[in-house]
């Protein structure tokens, strides 16, 4: 195809044409030609930019998508202060679950959602199928229209919960088994549904690629999600031993109750890139960085390593990091998000160390930015405009020396620390995946946002 008119790298009337290769799924299309006048081969799809800026598309460098589509028809309730606010997630809970899903509430319980049964929650839920764990787990409460799915309005096992008429209540006491089978054979996966929904809504934004997270993902779980059809080029952080399309870096999580011995990790990161895989650390305690750089100063960096969050980072770390090359992955949306709790609850200095871009930056460390989908904002615009002004909700800026530039902060989802090329440009040769933008990029970084964005090709 063809785009007409974009301006790319600064430059006005330049255009551009992609092969986005086996139907985009394969990451194989590449941008072919960038120039002036390039005429239109015939039966070549032309896209007119009017001057808006054409940037490769955003890759979001840490997601993790099944527990991002449970959102869409899990609502947690364990942390709601009273009744309105139960009423409120639940309500909207029920408008945005996917057609045909039931709706679940986990960690309700009465001291602070308040009495439940079916009645109130079919005020809330209407015709969908809903249920709401309370907090021990010993009980689910059902509305109207899931207690006629799973047959209990007027049979059922001993533990459905009937009034003075006979009628449930819609509690149901120590009845997960006999709920779940129920449930299976009524409901379809709402897995597939919500993924579609999301993954639209985040190449709306301008997401061509996404790297998941998730740790400890078996081989058939990872089968499951290369096969998906979705927008989005995929790469799956993986343990040790999985193959397929799309494995990247091994994942390894560090916390700090079973925090290895630093020669301990350094021989399981050996491992790692003995198999040809580089690492990926989860580290977000000052202790946890600590161990990985004494760890990787052992077993020695290989291209592709990265931290992920790498939330506090000591005086002194970015250049050992920078010495082995080792990438840093980072959260600036937590920032916009839950900044005033750090403020509130990282003792000093460590507050002065939180989620650092551009002492990283300085010291020559590769940076790339994730939203941490569902776990922070799912974004990618949030978290470079809170890359930039570094405000939390309150309006207070954290770590005032460490913010960036616009234009840096948009280059953190653009890198390709996966990759021995680098950062993504508009050039021939380049990957064909391709963001948009309605206006010039100049325009776009006043005031980052993803309304900006117009479409994602390739
Ligand atoms: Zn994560």
């Amino acid at each position: 195809m063809l785009i007409q008119g974009a301006e790319v790298d600064g430059v006005a009337g330049v255009d551009v044409r992609i092969d986005p290769g086996e139907g985009g799924r394969t990451g194989a299309g590449r941008i072919v030609a960038v120039g002036r006048g390039l005429a239109a081969q015939v039966g070549e799809d032309v896209v007119t930019a009017d001057g808006g800026a054409l940037i490769p598309g955003l890759h979001d460098h840490h997601v993790h998508l099944r527990a991002w589509a449970a959102t869409r028809w899990s609502v947690p309730l364990g942390s709601v202060r009273d009744p309105g606010e139960f009423d409120r997630r639940v309500r909207d809970g029920a408008v945005s679950a996917p057609s045909g899903a039931w709706l679940r509430g986990v960690g309700w319980h009465e001291s602070t959602g308040g009495a439940l049964d079916r009645y109130r929650l079919d005020a809330l839920t209407g015709a969908r199928p809903a249920r709401v764990q309370h907090r021990t787990g010993a009980m689910w409460v059902l509305n109207s229209a899931a207690l006629r799915v799973v047959g209990a309005e007027n049979a059922g096992p001993a533990g459905i919960e009937r009034d003075a008429s006979r009628a449930p209540t819609g509690r149901l006491y120590r009845l997960d088994d006999w709920l779940r089978d129920r449930i299976r054979r009524a409901e379809p996966d709402p897995f597939p549904a919500a993924l579609s929904a999301l993954t639209g809504e985040a190449a709306a934004r301008g997401v061509t690629r996404f790297t998941d997270a998730t740790p400890g993902r078996d081989q058939s779980e990872t089968d499951a999600l290369a096969a998906l059809a979705i927008p989005q080029h995929l790469t799956l952080m993986s343990p040790p031993g999985i193959t397929g399309p799309g494995v990247g870096p091994h994942k390894i999580v560090l916390n700090d109750t079973t925090l290895p011995e630093a020669g301990e990790l350094a021989e399981t990161i050996r491992g790692s890139h003995r198999a040809g895989f580089p690492v990926a650390v989860h580290c977000v305690t000052v202790e946890q960085l600590v161990t990985l750089l004494a760890a990787i100063e052992d077993a020695g960096g290989l291209p592709g390593d990265r931290v992920e969050h790498a939330g506090v980072v000591p005086p002194g770390s970015a250049v050992r990091l920078a010495r082995q090359g080792i990438a840093v992955v980072t959260n600036p949306g937590f920032l916009a998000d839950r900044g005033d709790v750090y403020r509130r609850d990282v003792p000093a200095p460590e507050r002065d160390w939180l989620y650092p871009v551009r002492s990283l930056l300085d010291a020559g460390v590769t940076v790339a930015a994730a939203t941490d989908a569902p776990f922070g904002p799912a974004d990618p615009w949030v978290a470079i405009a809170a890359a930039v002004t570094r405000r939390t909700p309150d309006g207070e800026v954290l770590g005032p020396h460490e913010r960036i530039y616009p234009a840096e902060a948009l280059r953190l989802f653009l890198e390709d620390p996966d990759r021995a090329g680098g950062r993504r440009r508009i050039a021939p040769g380049q990957p064909s995946d391709v963001c948009l933008l309605h206006v010039p990029l100049e325009v776009v970084l006043r005031d980052p946002s993803s309304t900006h964005v117009r479409a994602t090709f390739g």
